[in-house]
């Protein structure tokens, strides 16, 4: 008798394992299948493209593909983007830029080779393309052709400060943008058109604002007279949308 109910046991047993593990890959398979079913901007474990609508998560991918030099190279070439490695050497400490590149072709004209760390590569041609060119057309009928800027590289501290933190500028992760060039010949300038209630200014604000969903710092007009005339964006290690 011992022995019958035993086996009834093993057998209660096993079909109780087999259960769990049918329902277990159930719920497997329904997440695998929920999460590639998701829209890219929502999806944690999609890729970020040049091409990824932006969205939520954007900047959380971006600075998860800044540490991966080799990732970060492929995702800009698979676009389509003229970009080489490059270095900057500084006997400063703290300055100078690692495993970084050289833009020198891309969709919008940069007024010339423009070297960057590759993370802040990938999140300026992200901005430019998915935020700064739709919005142009629809906001000011008109394409962009240029970004003009003050620069990516400058060994020096925040703000200009003779003493303190050193800039993102130091190791090439940020750039300073002043404006941009429409293909009608008008000339948006974040000096002379932000804050107004304009196209220009509108175009302004609503791709300021949308820098933040991409970049870590997003500085601008009102954060403090130092930045009157330009978007600080960079990809240091804080926040900020200012
Ligand atoms: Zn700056």
């Amino acid at each position: 008798m011992a022995g019958i109910r035993f086996n009834k046991q093993k057998r209660q047993l096993a079909f109780t394992l087999f259960v769990r593990g049918v329902v277990l890959g159930l719920l497997a398979m329904v997440a695998w299948f929920g999460l590639h079913a998701l829209p890219d901007t929502i999806n944690p474990f999609s890729p970020v493209e040049l091409t990824s609508p932006v969205g939520p998560l954007t900047n959380v991918k971006l600075r998860l593909l800044q540490p991966r030099y080799e990732a970060c190279l492929a995702t800009i070439k698979r676009r389509g983007m003229t970009i080489e490695r490059a270095e900057i050497s500084s006997p400063l400490k703290g300055c100078g830029m690692e495993k970084g590149v050289k833009l020198t072709k891309a969709p919008l004209i940069h007024g010339g080779p423009l070297d960057m760390s590759c993370g802040l590569a990938a999140a300026l041609l992200i901005w430019e393309g998915q935020v700064v060119v739709p919005q142009a057309d629809d906001i000011l009928g008109s394409p962009v052709t240029r970004i003009r800027h003050y620069g990516t590289y400058s060994c020096r501290n925040v703000n200009h400060a003779k003493a303190g933190r050193l800039s993102a500028h130091a190791e090439a992760r940020a750039i300073d943008v002043a404006g941009f060039d429409l293909a009608d010949g008008r000339r948006v300038s974040v000096l002379k058109d932000w804050g107004k209630d304009t196209p220009e200014g509108r175009f302004l604000k609503s791709v300021h604002d949308d820098a933040c969903r991409v970049f870590s710092v997003v500085l601008g007009p009102e954060y403090n007279d130092l930045h009157k005339n330009h978007f600080h964006f960079d990809m240091s290690a804080w926040s900020a949308c200012k």
